[in-house]
């Protein structure tokens, strides 16, 4: 039987964590914004929140430093809780590339690798830090095929090599089952923290990003994790990451614990905005917002089939919920001028991933099923008409 509107609408109603939707901004309903697992919504306790710093810069100035000290840190355990990771691990500073470019340095000055690995299919900024660090040091680096919809399966994964994969993939969303890899891998969390139950404690390392579903905004900080930080050096000596900063004339020696992955003076107002998403996730508890984004992508999928499929399109994301993550990926020949179209003439926000990719994402924190229903009903009917032969199809900077 067809899924309705009133389906959608039902399912909202019985929706445990509707009430979150309301502590987003949301400036124009009529958009839909399915483009969260690139760049989050703002909470409406994250803008207070940064206004307060703010008065706290302008009211104590450098006496604030009393607060701010500890902000890497505390946001990192606020973290741990979501990842499934114990506290004194997760340290939230730096964007992905750095802290992915620092983590593979420290593991490397080990001795204990000698090969890099990664999938051909992994996030651009994983394979471009990998090749410098491989050049820089000479190492051999292997950059191996996968499966374009499961994404990389144990099997693939070189013996002996320190290996960089996505938990999800950010092109297919497939989901990868940690517990089947070696833990010669370094997980990259982007694309499933704070929409994916993450076990961290089986990972020995990770580094993520907060500003897709953990809200914290555009360019906050990214996010390492390591088990057992102690056994790494961070390959930055700098003055944060330094066990005793304030007796200046000491000669390096790196603090104990996570605090050693700290280079520079840590941003402030962006690790408020990161405590705030990553407060908000917690609160909604990780394992509702899993079972709600799986019933929503599986009304993505089931509007597909029922909408879509006879108009050229086909799914290229995991069908059975357990391998994936918060995003299903529609590809169409003629994906590129459908998003263009759905933005300029739908006021549906997805992106576009190429070659031939409609991404779609679901943040179950504000995302609602009548969204998706409506989201599928526009991009329907667009392609019905033909609308995405009439926009001008060139290629922008940012897609
Ligand atoms: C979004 C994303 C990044 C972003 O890296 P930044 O350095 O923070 O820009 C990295 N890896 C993956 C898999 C991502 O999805």
């Amino acid at each position: 039987m067809a899924v309705t509107r009133e389906d959608a609408l039902r399912l909202d109603a019985a929706d445990p964590l509707a009430a979150f939707r309301d502590r987003f901004v949301i400036e124009d309903p009529h958009r839909l914004y399915l483009d969260g697992n690139s760049l989050g919504r703002l909470p409406k306790g994250t803008r207070e929140r940064l206004h307060r710093v703010i008065d706290q810069w302008g009211a104590e100035l450098v006496g604030g430093w009393h607060d701010w000290i500890d902000a890497p840190t505390r946001t990192g355990d606020a973290l741990a809780e979501v990842i499934g990771a114990p506290s004194g691990t997760v340290l939230v500073a730096d964007s992905v590339t750095v802290n992915l470019f620092k983590l593979v340095n420290a593991i490397l000055d080990t001795g204990a690798f000698t090969h890099l690995a990664t999938d051909q299919d992994n996030f651009p900024t994983d394979r471009y830090v990998l090749e410098g660090i491989a050049r820089a040091r000479g190492l051999e680096l292997t950059v191996f095929p996968v499966d374009p919809l499961y994404g990389p399966q144990p099997e693939d994964v070189p013996e002996g090599a320190l290996t960089v994969l996505s938990h999800v993939a950010y092109r297919s969303g497939a989901l990868a089952d940690v517990a089947a890899f070696p833990d010669t891998v370094i997980w990259d969390l982007s694309h499933s923290a704070g929409s994916v139950p993450v076990d961290a404690a089986r990972m020995r390392y990770a580094v993520g990003c907060t500003y897709k579903y953990l809200n914290a905004g555009p360019g906050a900080t990214g996010y390492v994790y390591v088990r057992e930080p102690d056994a790494l050096v961070s390959p930055i000596q700098g003055w944060f990451g330094q066990a005793r900063q304030f007796e200046m004339e000491r000669p390096y020696e790196p603090a104990p614990g996570i605090t050693r992955f700290l280079a520079g003076t840590p941003p402030i107002l962006v690790l408020a905005a990161v405590e705030e998403g990553v407060r908000i996730t917690a609160e909604a508890g990780i394992d509702a917002l899993r079972e709600k984004s799986v019933a929503q992508t599986e009304l993505l999928l089931t509007l597909h089939d029922q909408w879509l499929a006879p108009l050229g399109f086909s799914v290229g994301t995991p069908r059975e919920p357990h391998l994936r993550g918060s995003h299903v990926s529609l590809r169409h020949a003629e994906a590129w001028p459908i998003c263009k179209a759905l933005i300029e003439r739908a006021d549906v926000i997805p992106d576009f991933r190429g070659p031939d990719s409609v991404r779609l994402g679901v943040a179950p924190l504000y995302t609602r099923f009548v969204d998706v229903y409506d989201a599928l009903d526009r991009l329907r009917d667009l392609v019905e008409r033909g609308v995405h032969r009439e926009v001008d199809a060139t290629v922008s900077r940012v897609t």
